[in-house]
């Protein structure tokens, strides 16, 4: 890229299973110029983030409309405004905005939260911003823990779970997190401060988490359903609340996979232990109850009381490898690609 020259990744192919790379195709374009009423965008960091596999799909998941062959990549970006012919926005703002998987983009305003003065400004894409808000949401709407109660966080260490967890032990819960690989457990417990942590790739799995959890589970923040909700499920406490946030451990399954019918025994733990299990998408709750998020957020990093770890990879070109990372589970912490120094 130059100055007058703009790299972006567009969709070539839907893939079939885990992204390839021949299924991006990277492209090189003018700078864009603003019209009446438009801002011209400088990304600086892009968020990557698991809805992006969903997105690549012919139809879409419902709550966004998928990526059309030759489009660019969607995604929340921090971006740097670098001309303006908008009265509301000036030259130089940082804001928050959805430019996607492109050195520039073309904005209206109208998506756009102007972030003022920020130290580590990639945080807006997530403990500050949509990831946390999504922790915050599914455990303020749906888990409510209690004091004393055992909360289970799968993606125990990564944007979402890492928030939730921390929230969770500040509502005096018990936290036990499950997380890929032992140096994340580690982290969970040493840093993040859980009560336990559970390698989901260990051996004797379901065991170790049972064990862990020795008065059953009260509150399951749901992120990557498969064999971890397989282990969570037997423990589930009467009563237990659900957060249904995600099921990455499916993204990648181009079609409804067939196997024993587990539902009976899924309706029967629901039915029988009064258990409520309720979905969210976190687009639904901005708004006013953003802005509080973000101030109280920033406070409790501000003081220690949440930690925010953030896995940042260098280069627009590496964004399709880093969201393969992703959903192989080899970020360790908030994935965020870093597409120009500010
Ligand atoms: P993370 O930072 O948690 O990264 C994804 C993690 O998922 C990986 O690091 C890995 O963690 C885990 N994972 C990947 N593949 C598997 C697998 N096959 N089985 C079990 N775990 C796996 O991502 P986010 O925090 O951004 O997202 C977490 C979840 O929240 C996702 O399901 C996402 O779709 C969902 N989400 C939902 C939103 C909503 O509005 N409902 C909004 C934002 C996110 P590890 O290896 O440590 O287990």
């Amino acid at each position: 890229m130059n100055d007058t020259t703009s790299r972006r990744i567009v969709l070539a192919a839907h893939p079939h299973g885990l992204p390839a790379a021949d299924d991006f195709r990277l492209e090189t374009q003018p700078v864009p110029a603003p019209g009446e009423g438009q801002v011209l965008l400088r990304t600086l960091f892009l968020s990557i983030d698991p809805y992006m596999r969903n997105l690549m799909e012919p139809v879409g998941p419902g709550y966004a409309p998928p990526v059309a062959i030759g489009a660019a990549m969607v995604g929340g970006t921090v971006s740097r405004v670098i001309a303006s012919r908008h009265p509301r926005f000036a030259v130089g703002e940082l804001v928050l905005a959805n430019a996607g998987w492109q050195d520039h983009a073309l904005s209206n305003g109208d998506d756009l939260l102007v972030l003022g003065d920020m130290a580590q400004p990639s945080l807006a894409l997530g403990g500050l911003g949509m990831t946390g808000f999504t922790a915050h949401v599914g455990l303020e709407d749906i888990g409510q823990p209690r004091p004393g109660e055992t909360v289970v966080v799968s993606a125990a260490t990564g944007a979402v779970g890492s928030v939730a967890g921390q929230l969770a032990k500040l509502k005096g819960a018990r936290v036990v997190g499950i997380a890929g690989g032992a140096d994340k457990c580690r982290y969970a417990v040493d840093v993040l401060g859980f009560d336990a942590c559970i390698d989901r790739r260990g051996a004797q799995f379901a065991e170790r988490l049972a064990a862990a959890c020795p008065a059953g589970i009260d509150v399951y923040f749901e992120s990557v359903g498969g064999a971890v909700f397989d282990a969570v499920l037997p423990l589930l406490n009467v009563g237990a609340r659900v957060p249904v946030c995600g099921f990455i451990a499916h993204y990648n399954e181009a079609e409804t996979t067939t196997g024993p019918d587990r539902l009976p025994q899924v309706h029967a733990a629901l039915l029988q232990k009064r258990i409520r299990m309720q979905g969210f998408i976190v687009l639904d709750h901005y708004g006013e109850r953003f802005d509080t998020f973000r101030r109280e957020m920033a406070q409790r990093v501000a003081e220690g009381t949440v930690t925010l770890r953030e896995d940042i990879v260098d280069g627009l070109e590496n964004a399709p490898a880093a969201l393969r990372g992703l959903l192989e589970g080899r970020n360790f912490g908030k994935l965020v690609v870093r597409v120009a120094q500010d």
